[in-house]
């Protein structure tokens, strides 16, 4: 199975993300996690990248196509996977489209995760993540179990993105209105998607998701 979760910066991509690879083995794609990577790497892209993502804005079509292209072009992609953050434009779905074709994949489910705008600022402002194994947290709404030690892998060691500042994700919020809302009449029209409500706390959304894909 391969899905696409769409939705503004802080919606919950990621986290349902999580939850779905390891319930179900489908592999997560994050255009973003492989930017960080870049970045930390220092290759050409990840330092034509940076300056971007700190402002809130979009990395071009071209550098994130072939990038997905060439993971997409892995094995481990072949028992499905879950796009998190990607397509962002109209021109990456088309290109998905055509990647998607040429390999004899199929998409099967893009989920629309709906959230207030104010409600985003807070989640993403509150966000932070294990520095080892990369669990995601939140200051109000996902707590670790014991305070200041990973649930997932017993590190004391957080880290929070430099782009989750209060200023960066508002840029981000109008990027996303004008740059990705624009790709959902797209899908809609291919009958593909579904809209679900992702104000409702994690597990509720896990299980609006479940029953979509079952
Ligand atoms: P995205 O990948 O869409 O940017 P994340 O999954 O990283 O979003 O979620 C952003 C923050 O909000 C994280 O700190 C996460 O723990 C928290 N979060 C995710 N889903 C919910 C939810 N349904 N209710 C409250 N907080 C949430
Ligand atoms: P994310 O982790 O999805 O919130 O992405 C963080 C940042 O990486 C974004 O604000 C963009 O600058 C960049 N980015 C991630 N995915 C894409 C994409 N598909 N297209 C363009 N830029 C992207």
């Amino acid at each position: 199975m391969n899905l696409i979760l769409l939705g503004p910066p802080g919606a919950g991509k990621g986290t349902q993300a999580r939850r779905l690879q390891d319930k179900h083995g489908l592999i997560q794609l994050s255009t973003g996690d492989m930017l960080r990577a870049a970045v930390a790497e220092g290759s050409e892209v990840g330092k034509k990248a940076k300056a971007i993502m700190e402002a809130g804005q979009l990395v071009s079509d071209d550098v994130m196509i072939a990038m997905i292209a060439e993971r997409i072009d892995r094995p481990d992609c072949k028992n499905g996977f879950i796009l998190d953050g990607f397509p962002r434009t109209t021109a990456q779905a088309e290109a998905l489209d055509d990647m998607l074709a040429s390999k004899g994949f199929k998409l099967d489910h893009v989920i629309e995760m709906k959230v207030d705008e104010e409600a985003l600022v807070e989640r993403v402002t509150g966000r932070y993540s294990c520095a080892k194994c990369g669990a995601g947290y939140h200051d109000k709404f996902l707590q670790p179990k014991v305070a200041g030690v990973c649930d997932s892998c017993g590190s004391t060691n957080f880290t929070r993105r430099d782009d989750d500042n209060e200023a960066t994700v508002r840029a981000r919020l109008v990027a996303y209105n004008k740059q990705t809302a624009p790709i959902l009449p797209y899908y809609q029209q291919h009958n593909v998607l579904k809209t679900i409500d992702g104000m409702a706390d994690i597990d509720a959304v896990t299980q609006e998701i479940e029953t979509i894909i079952q």
